[in-house]
């Protein structure tokens, strides 16, 4: 077994843990969620009280829920959130009801043409309560008394986030986010969330130039929140990630930040290219995360890695977005991705050749050589010559992969073989300060 698929299956036996929480924007089954992943990372749980101002926004009430049904004349439960958490709307507020099915029907949501899915549906800023049923379920309900129960409490309390920090040789960071506040689904987003964590631990396993920052926030709210907090870190932001939507078997896709040409908009195309299939898009100022990270008062150079764009497969918010729609496989696929972003950003220095008139006599240094016995021989001398004709204190290696159209890892590689013979040095003003 390959080490990317092993990771894969380990990555989704994550996964599968979370997905049973019922979690929200607030609440206890996000305090649970976390518990798990700092069984995994050192996670720094924070607390955020009801009522903190965050910008043009307002901490919500905590919402918590113990129980949900709904129950036919003979006393049957026909709908009950143990056994699918979905079936409530996210944010429902308490009641205990008897009602005719005209009046039930005003609290019921249902998908016409997904019959055998169970919608997920939110109200977040509107206080309201429903359900949510298969379509099919719902057209079979007959006339008569049903008697509802949401047992929630929607009360003061806490919008809870999880944030890790490693830090790395410099200040300068890369942000990695995902969403922790929907319920149970899984491509979107405990996809993104059990690849963050692993990201996480592997990163910290490593001793990183860049220092990194990982956030396990709901979606908007924990954005904002955690933009309105810690205003002052955000400046050492130099690249950053948000992942969502990385489970499912569709091809990637990478959304550019605003700035549309960023080091890490640069990153992620060239290594999902390097892969082969893949599509990107650019900024838009609608999707998860990115859209406050990217307002024009922050502008960071934050893109959005997915398969599969939210929206675009029918699962989507369904019952249908479940632990057979995520496979291990692709799971694995997104964190060789990650990590070969996130290696590529650790690499991309700038460096000056220190015999710039004409070329340097690469066989006397054995460096043909070194590359002669090699397949793939001619492409590892074109990368030397190519970082040595570019190596003008200007160039990144990025820029000279893109340049010659060879991968970045070849065009590393030759840096590091010009180096250790003295034929390179490293810019530090240009490269990170070390
Ligand atoms: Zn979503």
């Amino acid at each position: 077994m390959n080490k990317a698929i092993h990771l894969g299956e380990e990555i989704y036996a994550l996964v599968s843990r979370l997905y049973p929480i019922c979690r929200s924007i607030t609440g206890n089954g996000v305090r649970e969620s976390f518990a798990i992943l700092s069984e995994h990372i050192p996670l720094q749980v924070r607390e955020v009280a009801t009522g903190t101002k965050v910008f043009d926004w307002t901490v919500p009430r905590e919402w918590n829920i113990k129980d949900a049904w709904i129950k036919n004349e003979r006393g049957e439960k026909i709908v009950d959130f143990k056994k699918c958490n979905l079936h409530v709307l996210s944010y429902s507020v308490p009641v205990h009801a008897k009602l005719s099915l005209g009046e039930l029907k005003q609290h019921i949501f249902a998908l016409p043409e997904h019959p055998d899915r169970i919608p997920y549906r939110t109200s977040y800023y509107k206080e309201n309560w429903a359900f949510c049923m298969t379509h099919r379920q719902l057209t079979q309900l007959r006339d008569g008394q049903y008697e509802v129960c949401i047992d929630s409490s929607l009360e003061e309390g806490h919008l809870t986030y999880g944030e890790l920090f490693v830090q790395g040789k410099t200040a300068d960071e890369v942000l990695i986010s995902c969403h922790t506040c929907h319920p149970s689904l899984v491509n979107d987003n405990l996809s993104g969330v059990a690849l963050a964590t692993f990201l996480a631990r592997s990163i910290l396993s490593g001793e990183p130039r860049y220092s990194y920052r990982f956030l396990f926030i709901p979606g908007t709210i924990g954005s904002i929140t955690w933009l309105a907090l810690n205003e002052s870190k955000v400046r050492n932001i130099e690249h950053g990630l948000v992942l969502a939507g990385v489970g499912d078997a569709g091809k990637f896709h990478y959304k550019k930040s605003r700035r549309g040409d960023a080091e890490i908009d640069r990153a992620a195309v060239h290594v999902l290219k390097s892969f082969g299939d893949f599509g990107v898009e650019e900024f838009s100022p609608y999707g998860y995360d990115e859209r406050q990270f990217c307002s024009p008062g922050f502008d960071l150079a934050v893109g959005c890695l997915t398969r599969t764009p939210h929206g675009q497969y029918s699962e989507y918010h369904t019952s249908a977005d479940d632990l057979n729609f995520v496979r291990p496989e692709y799971l694995g696929e997104s964190f060789e991705r990650c990590i070969a972003i996130v290696n590529l950003l650790e690499s991309n220095r700038v460096y000056k050749n220190l015999n710039p008139k004409c070329e340097p006599q690469l066989g006397r240094r054995g460096l043909y050589q070194m590359i002669g016995g090699h397949e793939g021989g001619k492409r590892k001398e074109l990368a030397l010559l190519w970082v040595l004709n570019q190596s003008d204190g200007e160039h990144s290696l990025l820029d000279i992969a893109e340049r010659s159209g060879l991968p970045f890892e070849l065009i590393n590689e030759a840096a590091d073989a010009l180096m250790e013979h003295e034929l390179l040095e490293l810019c530090e003003s240009n490269g990170g300060n070390t």
